[in-house]
């Protein structure tokens, strides 16, 4: 009997990704559960008798869905002064207990995967895969941040000096850490910018999107439950007019966000106009991503890669691709099969475990979606539209476009630009990219080692991810974050990123 929580084990050294000619068959996004997808003990994630009983435990669960009620500026400001209070003796809080509550945190977050499960199900309408990696990820995030931070917190480190005199620097809080969240990933970044402010010695108060607090709510009561002190961890909710009161607080010691670069913006002023402390802003935005396939990628490949990274999760990841450039001579071809592989797609419920794609998160979302359909009908060729269920579904759409430059802005959703480029033009094709002025994610399908090294080399991009998809970056593996308008960094998941949340003192002492 393989337990439930195999399903969750996501070691570092357990991800066993197709090889190009190994698997010429095209898997698709939802195939999660194929049985070579083992870990390195041996332990399928997909044992069957597992995942049937985690989906009977799943539908068990009953979640209350009745609104709950946005914070009013006053309670804002009262979490404000709250989380000050609590800052004192958080900060102070040996970095081990600190790292224990947060593996404390993690393990009940497994024990309770069904209920975890069925909340991104319901408030967040994630598929079972993207649910499961979702719960994975809140999970590494707990964990790796604790590991970091007992190596970072845990001893002040000596620094050389002359006789006579000891020199020592040590990281600490900033203060009050202000966590703006999105509701893309509604528990693995709340958790994340939560456990990170939180390891580094800050009180934290949190303000999760409005579209998906209910998740937002227990994240928080599991912390305080796994020993993270009620004074040291605020929740406020609310739409943007309460992150950007948050912003302009007096008292804030530092902010991370993830969402759109034009808050991310509007938080920088918020921050430059208040009175205050000088505070960095940690900002992790959006992309215009794009992927270039040449004439010696593998076409299988590129075509199981470009689903999985244009249409999974509805392409509701800022990591998605939205724009990819295919080499002329074999673009007909290419086009031809990521349509075929599109057509495949199940949309719809998703509870049920069948569906590749579920819903979009709210109305205004498939609004500006279907605006955009309908432009590109209008502009763009379309080579692929797949048919969506009645409700909050948009269907996966391909469109080519003349010239890249008619794609002006991150359109979140399942929807795919192609272009088409000649061999001769590939410096094109990169100025293109930077002329987007973005630079979350990058794909590169070559087997031409020059032209992989010459785009790297010439790109100002936070992933790259060459000859595989280009989504689901994991925690301690591929430290996740862009440049230019898609962000500041440090990278989320990556050895660096609790530095960010720290200020440091160094204290010399005459002996
Ligand atoms: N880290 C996620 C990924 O690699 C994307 C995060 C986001 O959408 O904000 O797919």
């Amino acid at each position: 009997r393989v337990p439930v929580t195999a399903l969750l084990q996501r070691p570092a050294d357990a991800i066993v990704r197709p090889q190009h000619a190994a698997h010429p068959k095209i898997p698709l996004p939802g195939d999660l559960f194929a049985p070579e997808r083992r870990n390195s003990r041996g332990v399928e994630f997909g044992a069957r008798a597992a995942l049937d009983r985690l989906l009977t435990e799943v539908k068990a669960e009953t979640i209350d869905l009745k609104p709950i009620a946005d914070a009013t500026p006053d309670q804002a400001n009262a979490a404000m002064a709250a989380a000050r209070a609590g800052f004192a003796a958080w900060s102070r809080t040996p970095a081990a207990t600190r790292a224990a509550a947060l593996e404390q945190a993690a393990h009940l977050l497994e024990n309770r995967a069904p209920h975890f499960i069925a909340l991104l199900q319901r408030e967040g309408g994630k598929t079972l895969d993207d649910a499961l990696s979702e719960l994975r990820e809140a999970t590494d995030f707990c964990r790796y941040y604790a590991a970091q931070g007992r190596k970072l917190f845990g001893n002040d480190v000596a620094m050389p000096g002359p006789t006579g005199e000891s020199n020592a620097l040590a990281m600490r809080g900033r203060g009050v850490f202000v966590a703006i969240s999105p509701w893309n990933f509604p528990l693995a970044i709340f958790l994340g910018q939560v456990t990170a402010a939180l390891m580094a010695g800050n009180s934290v108060v949190a303000k999760p999107a409005e579209q998906t607090p209910r998740i937002a709510v227990e994240a928080v009561r599991l912390l305080h439950e796994a020993g993270i002190p009620a004074s040291a961890l605020h929740l406020v909710t609310g739409d943007g007019r309460i992150g950007a009161a948050l912003a302009a607080h007096p008292d804030i010691g530092g902010i991370v966000f993830t969402g759109s670069t034009e808050v991310a913006r509007s938080i920088n002023r918020a921050l430059a106009a208040r009175d205050g402390p000088i505070v960095p802003l940690i900002a992790e935005t959006g992309g215009i991503n794009t992927m270039i396939a040449d004439a010696t990628a593998l076409p299988e490949q590129v075509a199981d890669d470009v689903v999985t990274s244009a249409f999974r999760s509805a392409g509701q990841r800022c990591s998605a691709l939205r724009l990819l450039f295919v080499q002329e001579d074999v673009a007909d071809r290419m086009i031809e099969m990521i349509a075929g592989a599109a057509r495949e797609l199940k949309i719809g419920d998703p509870s049920d475990v069948a569906t590749h794609i579920g819903p979009v998160i709210d109305v205004e979302a498939k609004q500006r979606l279907d605006a955009h359909i309908a432009r590109m009908r209008r502009e763009a060729r379309l080579h692929f539209a797949g048919t969506a269920p009645e409700g909050c579904f948009v269907a996966p759409h391909i469109f080519e476009l003349g010239d890249a430059g008619q794609l002006t802005e991150e359109v979140f959703g399942p929807i795919l630009h192609v272009v088409r480029y000649r061999a001769e033009n590939l410096e094109r094709v990169l100025q293109a990219i930077e002329r987007t002025g973005y630079g979350l994610t990058l794909g590169i399908h070559s087997r031409i080692d020059d032209t992989i090294e010459a785009i790297v080399d010439r790109v100002q991009i936070g992933n790259i991810y060459v000859n595989r998809n280009m989504i689901g970056a994991v925690v301690g593996v591929q430290p996740f974050g862009g440049n230019g308008l898609s962000g500041t960094g440090p990278k989320a998941g990556g050895p660096h990123y609790l530095a960010g949340f720290a200020t440091e003192q160094t204290v010399t002492i005459n002996t």
